[in-house]
């Protein structure tokens, strides 16, 4: 059976919202995994903590979209209301569910605290409808369904507002049961992220071709993230493995259009995880240095933690003031430091371009030098005219430099395991 396209609503509740606080980042989330689950999203609302407009906005939602996703005002203060709106919506009163109680009880024990009594309401849901786990929180959400007029029906799922919360309760609870409501067999979704860098959205979209397309299947979703490209491909089919068959035989296609720019896989991993990963498997470690006016490598490095394969970072307004410091020759200061630094690779930016403080155009593209010395002492460097918003530059500059030192690694040969790395 042709499963039928639904049409969905999100609403996002909260004052923080409306007074611009806060922005609607759960919306752009939420609309994102629906089109991946072939959803049509017809609709954002946003609307503050009163309780009338909520019910006003979840009659209008449910009376025109088939799914409607709310975030926030699910917590056990005052102004959150949303159980209250739904109760309202659908006209059944609140009922206490004990399992809900006992998560919450359990979570607050867990925390060696006392249940505060008003974290009760948590656990009250309107008759007649569905928990949704929370496995991170105490607000569970609410699956509640709207008869309309014409005797159709309309499902409300109701999210609590914290992102990391809500975000897990949609891919383990919410995406299974609209797949059911679509209908057809397929009731099993697989994602893969596949990561990338290296060339700007538009050229990526050019070489990706008609696999880009909202019809194609598997869905593939290209993003862009401070010069980071993620494909995300979503299949839709009636098992797992059939879900990981079609992951694989895209995955094969896409790596045959732009494997050359792929560095790895997984929503989080950036190239500096990927330049650890090369390194420790090669026994080998790396030193950064970064001229100018930031330190983006450095503190990249630094996330990871204990790290075998990073010595560490420094940072200097320019090699002058580097050379000084190691009270060496200008031109030696690079290998000095990589040398005294006890690591087989540096990599440099020379240099991060000074923004003014309250700069908000694009920086113009500037020339900046990318070094990379390797175990050898040879020295590989190529210069790149990079520029764009304020915001990414840095990040750009710090990506490029980790690009072409992933570059170098790969030209060079991995170190012999039965020699140790004499040199340095
Ligand atoms: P809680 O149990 O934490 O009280 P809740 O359902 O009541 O959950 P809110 O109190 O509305 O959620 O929001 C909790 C947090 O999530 C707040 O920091 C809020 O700013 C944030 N948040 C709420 N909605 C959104 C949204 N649409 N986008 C981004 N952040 C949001
Ligand atoms: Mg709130």
């Amino acid at each position: 059976m042709q499963p039928k396209t639904l049409t969905a609503e999100v609403v996002s509740i909260g004052d923080e919202m409306t007074s611009g606080a806060r922005l609607d980042t759960n919306a752009q989330w939420l609309s994102r995994r629906l089109g991946e689950l072939g959803i049509e999203v017809t609709f954002h609302s946003t609307v503050g903590d009163t309780l009338q407009h909520n019910i006003d906005v979840f009659r209008i939602a449910a009376g025109r979209a088939d799914v409607v996703v709310c975030t926030g005002g699910l917590g056990p203060t005052r102004d959150d209301l949303t159980r209250q709106a739904l109760a309202a919506v659908v006209d059944q009163p609140l009922e206490l569910r004990q399992s809900a109680l006992d998560h919450i009880q359990g979570l607050f024990a867990r925390r060696n605290r006392e249940m505060p009594p008003r974290n009760e309401i948590q656990a009250m849901f309107p008759v007649g409808s569905l928990q949704i786990l929370n496995p991170q929180g105490t607000a569970p959400g609410v699956d509640v369904t709207v008869r309309r007029g014409d005797h159709s029906t309309s499902r409300i799922f109701a999210l609590p507002g914290v992102p990391a919360e809500m975000k897990r309760m949609f891919d383990e609870t919410v995406a299974p049961r609209i797949l059911e409501i679509s209908g057809g067999s397929r009731t099993h979704i697989e994602h893969e992220v596949m990561k990338f860098f290296g060339v700007g959205e538009s050229d990526m979209e050019q070489r990706l071709g008609e696999m880009i397309d909202r019809d194609h299947v598997p869905r593939v979703g290209i993003t862009v993230s401070a010069a980071t490209i993620s494909l995300r491909i979503s299949a839709i089919g009636q098992s797992p493995q059939e879900c990981r068959q079609q992951i694989e035989s895209t995955r094969a296609e896409i790596l045959e259009r732009v494997g050359d720019l792929h560095f790895g896989d997984g929503e989080e991993f950036e190239q500096y995880h990927a330049v650890e990963k090369l390194l420790a498997e090669r026994g080998e470690s790396l030193v950064s240095l970064e001229l100018g006016r930031s330190a983006v490598l450095a503190d990249w490095f630094a996330s990871l933690g204990q790290s075998s394969a990073y010595r560490g970072g420094f940072c200097f307004a320019n090699l002058d003031e580097l050379a000084a410091v190691l009270e060496v020759d200008y031109a030696a200061a690079m290998e000095t430091l990589r040398r005294r630094a006890g690591a087989q690779w540096l990599v440099a930016v020379d240099a991060y371009p000074p923004l003014e403080s309250n700069a908000d155009s694009p920086l113009p593209a500037a020339e900046v030098t990318l070094i990379v010395i390797d175990p050898t002492g040879e020295v590989f460097s190529t210069t790149s005219r990079l520029g764009g918003h304020p915001s990414i530059i840095y990040q750009r500059i710090g990506k490029a430099a980790l690009a072409w030192l992933r570059h170098t690694l790969a030209e060079s040969p991995a170190p012999r395991p039965a020699s140790p790395t004499a040199e340095s």
